[in-house]
């Protein structure tokens, strides 16, 4: 911010100004953060005031507030554009960027940056994001996770509608395990992993409550019972703090356990990070594994259906043979994208549609107005380019060999 009025000569030295002081602002339940903070550090000083920072994930503990408002990153419970209030950033002219996000950001996923507060989502490429502020939640009395095994995407359907409709304000997380994923995890034999009666799939649920644990948990059996009966009887419930986070290490493994069973076997993983249409992503999941089904060894999926009323983020890792051809991977990438973009979902829930990986496929599936908008943005603020160039580089010159972009 000191940089405000300064112009660029070198933007390495701006990055270097990046601080990672926390306050919190308890009253009005506010945490104001330096870019360069951590996640972990974060919810860690927001828990001393008894709040909580609801935007978590793997990498909590090396990933900066600044990363996350460039991503607009996510996690099971919350993401970027869900918490964000205000970021300060200085854009490749060496100016002072405020936006406060006074209507709710229209980010779905994070492909392209939002279309009006520009540094969200905006990877890099229109300055150093120095700061950013974000709503905090506040710690109810109570808290259960409830890890329930599943016969059928339409079970889960069935459960995540009714579980969000009659208990929306305690629900919390509810996330969509694939077996075969939570069978890596418990191949590798070091974190406890719930029974699941052989189903091929699993939920897990967190709720928070200011009720009595046990009129918590008599609600959502009885709602359970209602619509899915005898289901009970499978499900494991954790009441005290560290059998909840039994839980969810168990969930948060199944990256790391794919990768490491993928690799013992000798494996190739072709991982898809998918943003789909909420009502209609059992469906779409459906399709993609029936599309699948005879190319792949498994699929390990997991996705996300609380952190936003709209999309569901999906994580939906496809394990092949290794003697599949990149022929046959490109194909399958290219079906799942299709079937994904008619769909209405995007190829980029949470990790960035701009970087190296995904930059092709965001030209490909956009439409030319999204590119041409990013493009103004980028001459808005950046002019010189002096931040992602190479990136920018590539982009232009892919831009040029794609028809519907000419
Ligand atoms: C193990 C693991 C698990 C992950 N799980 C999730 C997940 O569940 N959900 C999720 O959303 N993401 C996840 N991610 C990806 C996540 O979005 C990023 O890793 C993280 O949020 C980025 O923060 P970072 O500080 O590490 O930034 P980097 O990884 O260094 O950068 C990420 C992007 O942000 C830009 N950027 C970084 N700092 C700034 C800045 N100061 N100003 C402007 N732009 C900047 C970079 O140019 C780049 O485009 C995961 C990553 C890992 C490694």
């Amino acid at each position: 911010m000191v940089l405000g009025s300064t112009p660029i000569a070198d933007s390495e030295a701006i990055l270097r100004f990046i601080g990672n002081a926390i306050d919190i602002d308890p009253v009005n339940r506010i945490v104001h953060a330096e870019g360069g903070a951590t996640i972990q550090a974060v919810q860690e000083k927001a828990e001393l005031f008894n709040l909580r920072f609801p935007i978590s994930y793997g990498s909590k503990g090396t990933a900066t507030i600044a990363g996350a408002i460039a991503t607009n990153a996510g996690g099971m419970e919350r993401r970027v554009s869900d918490q964000l209030i205000e970021y300060h950033a200085i854009d490749g002219r060496g100016h002072h960027i405020h936006h406060t996000l006074s209507e709710s950001s229209n980010a779905v996923d994070s492909v392209w940056p939002d279309s009006h507060y520009h540094f969200l989502g905006s990877q890099g490429f229109f300055g150093p994001i120095v700061a950013g502020s974000f709503r905090l939640e506040p710690i109810h009395n109570h808290q259960i996770g409830v890890w329930i095994p599943m016969e059928s995407l339409h079970q889960f359907k069935a459960v995540a509608s009714c579980l969000k409709i009659h208990l929306s304000h305690e629900l919390k997380v509810l996330e969509l395990m694939f077996d075969s994923a939570l069978s890596d995890v418990k191949a590798l034999g070091s974190m406890p992993v719930p029974n699941s009666y052989e189903l091929p799939y699993a939920a897990l649920v967190i709720c928070e409550t200011n009720r009595s644990i046990d009129a918590l948990i008599d609600s959502f059996c009885e709602l359970l019972e209602n619509v899915s009966p005898g289901l009970i009887d499978k499900v494991s419930v954790a009441d005290t703090p560290s059998s909840i986070q039994s839980f969810i290490h168990a969930r948060e493994s199944i990256s790391d356990a794919t990768r490491q069973i993928a690799a013992q076997h000798n494996h190739k993983v072709l991982p898809f990070d998918l943003s789909l249409r909420q009502f209609q992503a059992t469906k779409d999941l459906e399709k993609l594994q029936e599309m699948i089904k005879s190319s792949s060894i498994k699929v390990n999926g997991f996705g996300h259906f609380c952190q936003n009323d709209h999309r569901a983020a999906i994580h939906f890792n496809v394990i092949l043979e290794n003697t599949v051809t990149s022929e046959e991977m490109n194909r399958i990438e290219k079906n799942v994208y299709d079937i994904v973009t008619q769909a209405g979902g995007s190829h980029s829930a949470e990790h960035g549609g701009l970087g190296d990986k995904n930059i092709a496929h965001t030209l490909w599936y956009s439409d030319p107005h999204q590119v041409q908008q990013f493009i103004s943005f980028k001459n808005k603020y950046d002019p010189k380019c002096h931040f992602q160039a190479q990136r920018m580089k590539i982009l232009l010159r892919m831009a040029e060999n794609i028809p519907h972009l000419r």
